[in-house]
């Protein structure tokens, strides 16, 4: 009777409702044949980064030529730019030990997309603030600077910002040494003496953090706010710095992979959302499929198609679906978390105002599970291509090789370091690669970083 004609057409609708969810994410889900072509191209643009010619992949010398030999010593400043805070530090590298007193500092958006001048401006006030609190003020200890934006080095203290990433776009400073305007900074506040030695990226920092522990961490990778790698290239390899033998530091820049067009096959229209929504469109292409910065925001476009075709929230539109930057990182990975039952996931869902049935619990951690898995995939293949590159140099048939990695990201998502990895096992068999997860992120890297210069200089205050 009307009875079974309602259920069937319930039935009916349901199973209407799963074909369209399972056709929005189809795309998402990558063949082991797309993975092996990413990790293909991705070694071809890695070879003409360093060899000079155009490429997606900047392949950027850091000037870094050794991991830490363990015999660094003395007190040292870090700052950490461009990641989820900024941070001041006070780094004392021991015999054996390395002791890190931090402070985390905000750096309000308007800051971040002002005037570059007061951007450098707040950062002396937070180091002088620092130095106050740590009972420093005075002492001019030698400061490594993690910086975490794409930089044309020119030396160990020469960064030049080729152009911001992630949420920063303050003014005047593309095209100038970063160093310069720190030390510009610290002229304009007189009275401040800071000794800037080194300027680091964060995957430089990270690799060489855990290579202070691990003397087989060739590459540092960062899957956080941004994503990016650094591995240790045989000199030889690198056109743009003279010289034939040993080994440099090479940062990959590999955010911006693909920004040549050649990921158009795997972007998504919500892909393209996204990118056409961002302060920098059409740049950094590969780091907006993976990092976590943009993976709340795949997920939110994919919801609101799905709720525009009735799929989702009864085709109710609601009013929070539409605020950008709804879904963080960490919501995403509180609701992949296993521990959490459908029923939580609703309760963290109606706490962003949606009311949802459990049927659209079950889609929406389906939706994130599509995207978090398609970043953790590409972001293997990605290592993949590195470790290969590393094993072939050295001409082995087998490579023991470590990484180095930090990254809000790789480490509160339940799921993503355990993809990367099968990942790389599946693309790179010839390859072991065992993944540390550094403790103190890169701002220990940036201060052994400048603890090896001053070692070679005799600089260190001990
Ligand atoms: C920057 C890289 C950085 C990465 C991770 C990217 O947006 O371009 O320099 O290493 O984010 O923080
Ligand atoms: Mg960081």
């Amino acid at each position: 009777g009307r009875g079974v004609a309602m259920v069937t057409a319930v039935a009916a609708r349901l199973a209407a409702h799963r074909r369209i969810l399972e056709e929005t994410l189809a795309p998402f889900q990558l063949t082991l044949e797309q993975m092996t072509v990413v990790q293909a191209q991705m070694r071809e643009a890695m070879i003409r980064g360093l060899q000079g010619e155009a490429s997606s992949l900047r392949m950027l010398p850091t000037y870094v030529r050794a991991t830490p030999d363990g015999s660094e010593r003395g007190d040292f400043l870090a700052l950490d730019l461009g990641g989820t805070n900024f941070r001041v530090l006070l780094v004392r590298v021991a015999e054996g030990s390395v002791q890190i007193i931090n402070q985390v500092y905000s750096i309000p958006e308007c800051r971040a997309q002002g005037s570059g001048q007061k951007l450098f401006d707040h950062i002396v006030d937070c180091i002088v603030d620092f130095q106050k609190r740590q009972g420093l003020s005075g002492q001019s200890l030698p400061l490594g600077f993690t910086f975490s934006f794409p930089c044309k080095q020119l030396g160990l203290d020469q960064g030049i910002l080729l152009n911001w990433t992630k949420g920063f776009n303050a003014s005047g400073c593309e095209g100038q040494d970063v160093v310069y305007l720190l030390r510009e900074a610290i002229r304009r506040r007189q009275a401040v003496e800071l000794n800037v030695v080194a300027i680091v990226n964060d995957t430089v920092g990270t690799m060489m953090s855990c290579g202070y522990d691990d003397p087989r961490c060739e590459m540092g990778l960062i899957v956080g706010t941004g994503t990016n790698a650094c591995y240790m290239e045989e000199l030889r390899n690198v056109a743009s710095v003279p010289g034939d033998s040993g080994l440099m530091c090479i940062n990959m820049e590999w955010g911006a992979f693909g920004d040549d067009g050649s990921l158009g096959t795997l972007s998504t229209r919500f892909d393209t959302s996204v990118d056409q929504a961002s302060i920098n469109p059409g740049k950094q292409r590969f780091e907006k499929m993976i990092s976590g910065m943009y993976l709340g925001e795949i997920v939110r476009h994919i919801l609101l198609h799905l709720t525009n075709l009735g799929v989702l929230f009864r085709g109710q539109k609601t009013q929070c679906l539409q605020a950008r930057d709804i879904f963080k990182t960490k919501f995403l990975s509180e609701i992949e978390s296993d521990s959490l039952a459908l029923r939580q996931v609703r309760a963290i869902l109606e706490d962003l105002g949606l009311t949802l049935t459990s049927d659209d619990a079950l889609m929406v951690l389906e939706v994130c599970q599509a995207v978090s898995r398609r970043a953790a995939q590409l972001c293997g293949a990605g290592v993949a291509a590195v470790v290969e590159k590393i094993r072939e140099n050295r001409g082995l048939q087998e490579l023991t090789v470590s990484v180095g990695v930090d990254g809000t990201l790789y480490k509160l998502h339940p799921h993503f370091s355990k993809l990367v990895s099968a990942t790389v096992r599946k693309l790179a068999p010839q390859c072991t690669v065992t993944f540390l997860q550094s403790e103190d992120g890169s701002d220990k890297g940036a201060a052994l970083v400048t603890a090896v210069a001053c070692r070679l200089t005799q600089m260190a205050h001990v």
